[in-house]
């Protein structure tokens, strides 16, 4: 009798020590994900103010748009257009992604939308440096990508974004703001990669570009 009252107890003990990791680990579930939704809401509400102090409007983004189609297409300016182009550039130049991300430019796979690849791939070492394409704000990271392993989105606030994937180790969070040529992450080969290299994807708009026509300074 004295024994079956001391199983029941036990069972009893048993019954309410699962019920208590339930109810903490779940608890601990919804605190991480409202912590995760309150770094989106802050990263967000500090690209809208960086936006805002920067004026841009979504006709300039608009109007800049049509500009760099000109300018790819080397249509005809005229020469108040031109000055007025360039003015429009110089205030926007340090945001626009056309910095090489890597020391190295030697390119192992290029922009091949028939296979489909939309970006860059940059030949480097391990442990390489990349550096922010343009200035910007760390849109997100992410630390075990399925494809690209560790990995960085740029919002560079004039339309174009650009991502950094295969990377060993990220040096930026979300919501840093970075400047054109920053050290943002080291080269690995995170993901399904072989060799070590970045990925480097330029995004206009929500549509990859090939990242040949936008790239220049060294
Ligand atoms: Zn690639």
């Amino acid at each position: 009798m004295k024994s079956r009252t001391t199983i029941h107890i036990i069972i009893i003990l048993i019954l309410i020590a699962i019920v208590i990791t339930i109810l903490t680990s779940t608890g601990e579930n919804r605190k991480e994900s409202n912590s995760l939704k309150k770094e989106d809401t802050a990263v967000q509400a500090k690209v809208e103010q960086l936006r805002e102090s920067l004026l841009i409007s979504s006709d300039d983004t608009a109007n800049l748009e049509i500009k760099f189609r000109a300018e790819q297409e080397q249509l005809n300016m005229s020469r108040d257009e031109l000055e007025q182009y360039q003015q429009q550039l110089m205030k926007y130049r340090k945001y626009v992604p056309d910095k090489f991300p890597t020391k190295t430019h030697i390119i192992s796979q290029g922009y091949l939308p028939e296979n489909n690849h939309y970006a860059y791939d940059f030949a480097a070492a391990k442990y390489d440096t990349i550096f922010a394409a343009g200035a910007g704000v760390i849109e997100s990271t992410a630390v075990n990508d399925r494809v690209y392993g560790t990995t960085v989105l740029i919002d560079h606030l004039i339309g174009f974004k650009t991502f950094y994937g295969h990377n060993d180790v990220n040096l930026v969070k979300p919501g840093d703001v970075v400047e054109k040529g920053q050290p943002i992450a080291t080269v690995g080969m995170s993901g399904k990669s072989t060799a070590p290299h970045l990925h480097f994807t330029v995004i206009y708009k929500t549509k990859s570009i090939d990242p040949g026509t936008i790239l220049k300074n060294k």
